[in-house]
């Protein structure tokens, strides 16, 4: 079984843009926690937005504008809400409940992330996980991908013993496979439990395992106890990853193959050396990731 390393509570939350209102769950400023290739989770807790009204005055969209990255991909889950992305390589799209955006960033685009016009019109409750995953140093200068995945096209596995269901978001579980195309082996298990079970995932003994909790309370390799808004990650080893709910629960499941390269950040870039975020920042200045059009 798969030791319990820490659980960890939200820490206090902060805006991107305006429209983002977010706990930063971990970043590769933690250098002490299992979480290769994970770089980042910003978790945007349910949050109610006023609704406003389009007519001739200024109608501004919450997000945040136009701003760069390099070196790994942004992978953002809409739990309620909608976001609408559009970047320099020429992706975009629109996401709502169900639906992922996984933006490889690459060698690097500019992009923005707003709440879609429908939703500011309407307003509602708003949740989104925002992850950064990390590309290996030999693609990190890879060509800028979208991939808009939709609800629909993400597989769903029931789990045995009426224990629960998961959401496939990338890699496998059972057999079910998700159609997301990653540069290395990540598994991203959007989990449902429900009340009175448990259920074992099997994991990789190489891969590291990250759980958020979105609802609920959650017992985790029988002993640890997680609730809502928590963070648990894992000691290296082992491949069981027991779970077990007195009633329902939401999970957010990570793992995978930890890249085990130097990560070197800084702000919207991450690479492997302090040289490689110079010429990023450079590259900004003489607009080598293009513009928004
Ligand atoms: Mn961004």
């Amino acid at each position: 079984m798969k030791k319990v390393a820490n659980v960890f509570t939200a820490p206090a939350k902060h805006w991107v843009g305006n429209g983002f209102h977010v706990a930063s769950m971990f970043s590769y400023k933690d250098k002490d926690k299992n979480l290769d290739p994970f770089l980042l989770m910003d978790y945007n807790e349910p949050k109610f937005f006023q609704g406003g009204r389009r007519d001739n005055s200024a109608f501004d969209l919450r997000g945040v504008g136009e701003h760069p990255h390099r070196g790994f991909e942004t992978v953002t889950i809409a739990y309620q809400g909608e976001v609408s992305h559009r970047d320099s390589y020429g992706g975009g799209g629109t996401i709502g409940t169900g639906d992922v955006q996984w933006m490889t960033a690459g060698s690097g685009v500019m992009h923005e992330e707003m709440h879609s016009e429908k939703f500011a019109k309407e307003g509602g409750l708003f949740e989104m996980v925002q992850l950064w995953v990390n590309l290996p140093s030999k693609d990190k200068m890879t060509a800028p991908k979208y991939q808009a995945i939709k609800s629909a096209d993400i597989p769903v596995v029931t789990l045995p013993n009426n224990a629960g269901s998961v959401r496939v978001i990338a890699g496998e579980l059972l057999d079910a496979k998700s159609p997301a195309e990653t540069f290395s082996a990540i598994n991203m298990w959007d989990t449902t439990m429900n009340a009175n079970s448990a259920y074992t995932f099997s994991v990789p003994e190489s891969h590291n395992v990250i759980i958020l909790l979105l609802d609920g309370t959650i017992q985790v390799s029988g002993n640890a106890v997680a609730r809502r808004g928590e963070l648990v990650t894992f000691e290296r080893g082992a491949s069981d990853v027991l779970i077990e709910a007195n009633n329902t629960a939401k999970l957010l499941i990570l793992t995978g193959e930890p890249l085990n390269e130097l990560v070197v950040g800084y702000g919207p870039f991450v690479m492997n050396s302090r040289e490689e975020i110079l010429q990023a920042i450079r590259d900004v200045k003489t607009g080598k990731f293009g513009r928004l059009g």
